[in-house]
């Protein structure tokens, strides 16, 4: 859908950059939208190298998408940055990478979660007056006893593949430490 156009990138974290990097191989330019001053704050650096070395990404600093215009599809976006300097540019997508909020919506209220709605788990839980075993929380499990989070949705973790498998092996200790806790 883009090729041969430009489109805008917005956000300033590894998955913007990558996102960039790839859009090159079909856009015909390819803007970074960053709000901050220095990619280097929340990008890899091997990816800010990228991006800094490839000539069809244009990063812009300190600069918010206000507006998206189009009716049947995206037609310009609407620039604004810190100095006050306001810009319409043409382009063909926006891909938009400011950041994830957790699915947690659907979970019980007493399953505690933080304020962002990530779950809470394992020591965090072991601070919370609700919890009322008799016994610290497996690392992994959440405010109900017996129910376990592991991955991206859980509060405070690095939200990273490597970390969401090893949760996922860390769930099956955490199971077998409490049925061997359980009384039967
Ligand atoms: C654009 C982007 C680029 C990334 N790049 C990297 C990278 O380069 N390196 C890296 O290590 N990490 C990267 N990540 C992060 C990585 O993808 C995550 O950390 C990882 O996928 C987390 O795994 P997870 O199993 O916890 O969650 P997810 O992979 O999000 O899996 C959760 C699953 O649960 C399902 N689900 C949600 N709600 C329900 C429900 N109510 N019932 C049933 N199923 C449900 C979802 O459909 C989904 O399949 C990137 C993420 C993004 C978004």
């Amino acid at each position: 859908m883009c090729k041969n156009w430009p489109v805008h990138v917005i956000g300033g974290g590894n998955s913007a950059g990558q996102a960039a990097m790839f859009l090159t191989q079909y856009a015909r330019k390819v803007t970074l939208v960053v709000r901050g001053s220095d990619l280097r704050k929340s990008m890899s650096s091997y990816l800010c190298d990228r991006v800094a070395a490839n000539p069809e990404i244009e990063v812009r600093y300190r600069t918010q998408v206000t507006a998206i215009e189009g009716t049947e599809h995206v037609g310009a976006v609407h620039l604004r940055d810190d100095d006050g300097n306001i810009a319409r540019e043409e382009t063909t997508g926006v891909f938009i990478f400011v950041g994830a909020r957790p699915r947690t919506d659907f979970l019980p209220a007493e399953l505690a979660r933080d304020n962002k709605g990530f779950v809470l788990t394992g020591s965090e839980v072991a601070k919370l007056e609700s919890w009322k075993e008799q016994r610290l929380p497996e690392a992994l499990e959440t405010r109900l006893p017996g129910v376990f989070a592991s991955g991206d949705c859980r509060s405070g973790t690095t939200k990273r593949v490597a970390l969401a498998i090893g949760d996922g092996a860390l769930a099956v200790s955490c199971v077998h430490n409490l049925l061997g806790t359980y009384p039967t």
